[in-house]
C-alpha cells in the first residue's frame, strides 16, 4: 500500500494578542491508500488545526512554523497558495460536520455535483452528468435526476451529507478529510453514512483522514488510531491494539469515560480535571495536571514517545520505564 498523506513533526501556531501559542506540537503520522486513520480526542486537541493545516484552510491567525506535510509525495508546505489551491477538491476532498458550510444555497445540486467534474477531471457537460448521478445512486439516493434539480434547503441533513460524500468522492481523491462528518446525524443515518463512506474509500482506495470525538464510530470505521491531547500525540496503533490495550493514562481515561453497555458492573469514570487552554504553560508531559501517575519527572521533561511493539507508539514516561524494565 502506498502512503498518501506524511505528516512530520508539525508544529502550527495561534497568534492571540502579541503572543504566539503552539496549537500543535510536532505531530507525526502517515495515511495508507485505502486505509481510514481516525484521530481522536477532545475539543480543542487540534484535530480540525491538524485538517485546516493539510488543506491550507487555517485562519488568518494560524501558520505552519516548521515539520512536513506530504501528498503523494509532493511536498505542500512549501508550495505557493495558488498551487494547494489547486489541490483541494481534486487530490484532497473534505467533508464536514455541516453540508450546508460546503454546499452553495443557490445552486442546483446538480450543477454543484458536475462543476468539480468538470473541473478537475476535465469532463464534458452530458459525462459530468451522467457520473453525477451514477454517484448519487452509489450514496443509496433514489430518484437521483430528480435530486439533481433541487436546492440544498429541499433536502434534510442526511441527504445533504450523502450528497456532499457524492460530491467529493466523485473526484477520487487520493486523500479524503472527513471532520466529525457524523456527528450532526441521528443514529441510523450515522451508521449508513459509515457504511457509505467505507465502500467508497474501497472503490476509489482513498486514504481517509477521519475526525471524531466518538469512540463508537472509531469502532466502526477506524484501521487506525491516533490520539491527540493538546497538540501533541499521545498514542497511535491500529484499531484492535487501541481498543484492548491502550496504554497511555489519557486513552485508558477516554475508554472508561465511555459508558459500556455489555458490562453491568460498568462504571462510567470521567477524566479528572479541565482540558487545559493553548494559551495556558503546561511543563513537562501536557497530561501532567489530570494524570494520576503523574511524578516530578512528568512535570519537567516532555515524554518522547517510543514505539512499544511495530505500530504501537506512545508517549508517557510510565510507559516507557515500564517497558524498560
Ligand atoms: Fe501521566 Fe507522566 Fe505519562 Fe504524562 S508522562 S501521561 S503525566 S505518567
Amino acid at each position: 500500500m502506498g502512503k498518501v498523506l506524511e505528516v512530520k513533526d508539525l508544529v502550527t501556531t495561534f497568534r492571540i494578542g502579541k503572543k504566539e501559542y503552539e496549537v500543535l506540537r510536532g505531530i507525526s503520522f502517515d495515511i495508507n491508500e485505502n486505509e481510514t486513520l481516525c484521530m481522536v480526542g477532545e475539543s480543542g486537541c487540534g484535530k480540525s488545526v491538524t485538517t485546516l493545516s493539510i488543506m491550507d484552510l487555517l485562519p488568518n491567525n494560524g501558520r505552519v512554523v516548521s515539520g512536513s506535510i506530504k501528498l503523494n509525495g509532493q511536498e505542500l508546505t512549501t508550495m505557493t497558495a495558488k498551487e494547494r489551491n489547486g489541490l483541494r477538491g481534486k487530490q484532497m476532498g473534505m467533508i464536514f460536520q455541516e453540508p450546508m458550510t460546503a454546499l452553495n444555497p443557490l445552486l442546483t445540486i446538480g450543477r454543484q455535483l458536475t462543476e468539480g467534474l468538470r473541473l478537475h477531471l476535465g469532463m464534458s457537460k452530458e459525462e459530468a452528468h451522467k457520473t453525477a448521478v451514477a454517484y448519487l445512486e452509489k450514496v443509496g439516493i433514489a430518484n437521483a435526476e430528480e435530486r439533481m434539480k433541487q436546492y440544498p434547503f429541499q433536502l434534510s441533513g442526511g441527504l445533504r451529507q450523502r450528497i456532499m460524500i457524492a460530491m467529493v468522492m466523485a473526484v477520487q481523491p487520493s486523500l479524503l478529510i472527513a471532520d466529525e462528518p457524523t456527528t450532526a446525524l441521528d443514529v441510523t443515518i450515522q451508521k449508513q453514512v459509515l457504511v457509505l463512506l467505507n465502500k467508497l474509500k474501497k472503490d476509489v482506495s482513498t486514504g481517509v483522514l477521519f475526525i471524531t470525538h466518538d469512540l463508537g464510530v472509531v469502532a466502526e470505521i477506524a484501521d487506525r488510531v491516533i490520539i491527540l491531547y493538546s497538540g501533541c500525540k499521545v498514542e497511535e496503533g491500529d484499531i484492535n491494539t487501541i481498543f484492548s490495550k491502550p496504554l497511555h493514562p489519557y486513552t485508558i481515561g477516554l475508554m472508561n469515560a465511555v459508558p459500556n453497555v455489555d458490562k453491568d458492573d460498568f462504571e462510567i469514570q470521567p477524566i479528572p480535571g479541565t482540558f487545559p487552554n493553548i494559551t495556558e504553560e503546561i511543563g513537562g508531559c501536557r497530561f501532567h495536571p489530570r494524570c494520576p501517575y503523574a511524578t516530578d519527572r512528568c512535570r519537567a521533561e516532555v515524554p518522547a514517545g517510543m514505539e512499544v511493539e511495530p505500530g504501537h507508539f506512545v508517549a508517557c514516561h510510565k510507559v516507557e520505564e515500564e517497558m524498560r524494565k
